[in-house]
């Protein structure tokens, strides 16, 4: 079998996207496969997102000019922005950009009502598009696009819940990475330095920063993990963890990020009634957790050489009858498989060995193979194409082991 690494390659082999260059370079096309690999991932953002308390929110890929000038993003990152639309002649005022973060319109929804210290911490999560105006030269797959749909939080709190938040954040970063089996090298802790390059006082500063070493060092240990702290690391606006990779050719990339951030509430004029009936400045948190559907795409199809865990595979089983004589047992368990909610595929039109090659080229995740002695004895000949074992296994535990391995989100199915 062919073994390539580049998920361009895998992407275009197992019929994952495509591009067209009408559509544009850097605007991939989702196939249908690459669809069910994509909701996949989107229901365990939302799972993990749920779990920690986080609600749904949508907000519009397009904003006012002035929404973006006000967060700070145009003065900060105009070169990776499109350039802003103006509708026919209607005033400057209705200029519109396409967002490069979700993170102002949050701002926006925290702000649509009067909040309490008592309703404090608000988690909202949004799985949205937003954009980079890469030139065309530089886009590259999945791992370098122009519109991107990040697995996004922002966390509004009070400083003395700040702590406790950007730990949540962090566990559920690396319980993500557990599920997804993606390897993470190390934790840093990006804080501040001496100089004066940072927004908000020294106090705050610190006592956020000893709030994220404590949370980070106790969580971390338990992990297995390393936390390493870099001054001068920290964005300017808050201190955050990173959850970083290297690669085997030495390249460090950071793949997840919980940032603090003292900055935004000030823009938007963020606050919150405090029991004392004052008005107090709540604390931001931008938390990622999945990541962006396009990096993590790439990244799993590299890593598993396009032979995804079975919750991630398109084809969970394909059911191959090995003469006609086992064509209606086979597709019994197609149905039973599929009335759980597994994708099952019943293959029959070729020879047996035809049929087996073409199930691994498709990285189907499990071979089941009925012949005369299986199809007797009620049972299924079952080849793991991860694990490459192979097992006889009867109809009705292979349904049970199949869904429990799919709901647990388990890397192979445990055969016994
Ligand atoms: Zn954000």
């Amino acid at each position: 079998m062919n073994d390539n690494l580049d998920h361009r390659d895998l992407g275009r082999e197992l019929g994952v996207f495509a591009t067209d260059p009408l559509a544009g370079s850097g605007l991939p096309l989702w196939l249908p496969d690459g669809a069910l690999i994509r909701a996949e991932l989107q229901r365990l953002a939302k799972d993990l997102a749920h779990r920690d308390g986080c609600v749904d929110v949508y907000s519009p890929v397009l904003g006012k000019r002035g929404l973006f000038e006000r967060s700070g993003h145009l003065a900060k990152f105009s070169d990776d922005m499109f350039p802003s639309m103006r509708l026919g002649d209607e005033e400057a005022d209705d200029e519109l950009v396409l967002r490069p973060a979700n993170c102002p319109h949050h701002a926006l929804i925290y702000a649509a009502a009067s909040r309490s210290y008592r309703e404090l911490p608000m988690r909202f999560n949004e799985l949205g598009a937003m954009f980079r105006a890469e030139r065309s030269g530089v886009v590259s797959g999945l791992s370098r696009v122009r519109q991107i749909h990040l697995d996004d939080t922002h966390v509004f709190c009070r400083p003395d819940q700040a702590g406790e938040e950007a730990a949540r954040g962090l566990r559920a970063a690396i319980e993500a990475q557990r599920i997804l089996g993606l390897p993470v090298d190390y934790v840093r802790l990006s804080v501040r330095d001496d100089s004066d390059a940072w927004l908000g006082s020294r106090e705050q500063w610190s006592e956020a920063e000893a709030a994220l070493r404590d949370a980070g060092r106790a969580l971390l240990y338990d992990a297995g993990l390393q936390l390493v702290e870099v001054p001068g690391e920290a964005a300017f606006y808050g201190p955050k963890f990173d959850l970083q990779v290297r690669d085997g050719r030495g390249h460090e990339e950071t793949i997840a990020t919980v940032q603090l951030d003292f900055n935004l509430p000030e823009r938007f004029d963020l606050t919150y009634h405090a029991a004392d009936g004052a008005r107090h400045r709540p604390v931001m948190i931008h938390r990622g957790t999945v990541g962006s559907m396009e990096r993590v795409v790439a990244a799993l199809l590299e890593r598993y050489r396009g032979r995804l865990p079975l919750w991630l595979a398109p084809v969970q089983v394909a059911v191959l009858p090995v003469s006609e004589a086992q064509d209606s047992a086979a597709r019994a368990l197609v149905e039973a498989l599929r009335s759980r909610g597994i994708r099952a595929e019943l293959r029959c039109d070729d020879s047996l060995g035809a049929r087996v090659a073409e199930a691994r080229r498709r990285r189907d995740h499990l071979i089941a193979v009925i012949g005369e002695r299986e199809a007797a004895a009620g049972a299924v000949q079952m080849t793991d194409v991860a694990g490459e074992r192979r097992v006889t296994v009867p109809v009705e535990s292979l349904v049970e082991r199949v869904v429990e391995a799919r709901d647990g989100r388990l890397p192979f199915v445990r055969w016994s």
